[in-house]
């Protein structure tokens, strides 16, 4: 097992950029994903975000080519198995994720430390399918990975004070601030900001001010960079649905439920950028 060695599975939004700090950061990194092209699209992805970095003067175009040439990118995970830490990024999907922690503990050798990034599964949930609940943590990284500075390091209920010592210094490797957060639904970061986000369309749902009023407000008054519908928007609004499902059906406080227009928006379809209309229009 190669402490420098480690192995992202699935490269698409969050998997790219977790792969891009690793490998940026001085670590060797197996990038997964199920198909060669979605390989590629992360490739020229981490590319154009180094670049971006090249230009602000945060690293050389030599550091560039070297972080390129850390990464390798495989559509099996048999090729990881000396890495000392398998990340998951794969989509939000408890059984794909349960399949593929069994998976991981066949695979990665005996001292391997198993994260994930969910947003909203338990760590504790994921850990249990594994012979390992001492190794499996949560590592919730922010979009977009290279840029924010927070991970939320996710202790399960048999999560090893060793594995937490060890994320928590690899996490500042990696110059990011990792922040210990104990496993309830929706950790800190969604937990504090989904409720604001649904009471921000609950006052719109009531007519208390208009989407612009609302987040006006928020920018202005709270100093926020983003008002909360702009910013559901940007998520996603099936995915502050989602989330504020797993908060409502987790924590059973009635404050959780979801606000009836959210629900609305989401069975039309209009789920924020994504699909080009939100509470904003993108067309
Ligand atoms: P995404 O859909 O952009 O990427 C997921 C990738 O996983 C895809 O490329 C897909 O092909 C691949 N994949 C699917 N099944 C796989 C398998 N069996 N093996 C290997 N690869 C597989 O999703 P995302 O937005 O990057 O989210 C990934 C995780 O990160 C989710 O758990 C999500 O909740 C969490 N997260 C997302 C954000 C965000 O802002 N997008 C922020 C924090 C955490």
């Amino acid at each position: 097992m190669d402490k420098k060695k480690v192995m992202v599975i699935g490269a698409g939004t969050m998997g790219n950029g977790i792969a891009h700090v690793f490998a940026q950061n001085g670590y060797m990194v197996h990038l997964v994903d199920i198909k060669q092209e979605f390989l590629d699209r992360a490739m020229n992805a981490i590319s154009k975000n180094l670049d971006r970095q090249v230009k602000k003067e945060i690293i050389t175009p030599a550091g560039k080519e070297a972080a390129l040439a850390r990464i390798d990118t495989e559509t099996d995970f048999s090729a990881g198995k000396d890495a000392f830490l398998f990340v998951e990024a794969v989509p939000e999907n408890a059984d794909l994720k349960i399949d593929l922690f069994k998976k991981l503990d066949q695979t990665a050798g005996p001292d391997a430390i198993l994260a994930s990034n969910t947003s909203s599964i338990s760590i504790t949930e994921l850990a249990a399918v594994t012979g390992r609940p001492e190794k499996v943590i949560g590592m919730h990284f922010m979009n977009p990975v290279p840029v924010m500075k927070l991970i939320e390091v996710i202790r399960g209920l048999s999560t090893s004070d060793a594995t937490y010592r060890q994320i928590m210094e690899i996490s500042k490797t990696l110059g990011k601030v990792p922040v210990e957060v104990h496993d309830y639904p929706g950790f800190i970061a969604n937990r504090v900001l989904m409720p604001m986000i649904n009471e921000a369309i609950f006052c719109l749902m009531e007519g208390v001010a208009s989407e612009e009023a609302i987040d006006t407000v928020m920018k202005l008054g709270m100093n926020h960079p983003m008002g909360p519908l702009a910013l559901a928007d940007f998520i996603g609004l099936d995915v502050c649905l989602h989330i504020l499902k797993v908060l409502h059906e987790g924590l059973g406080d009635p404050k959780y439920r979801p606000c009836p227009l959210l629900k609305k928006m989401v069975a039309a379809g209009h789920l924020g950028r994504k699909t080009g209309k939100g509470f904003y229009d993108y067309k």
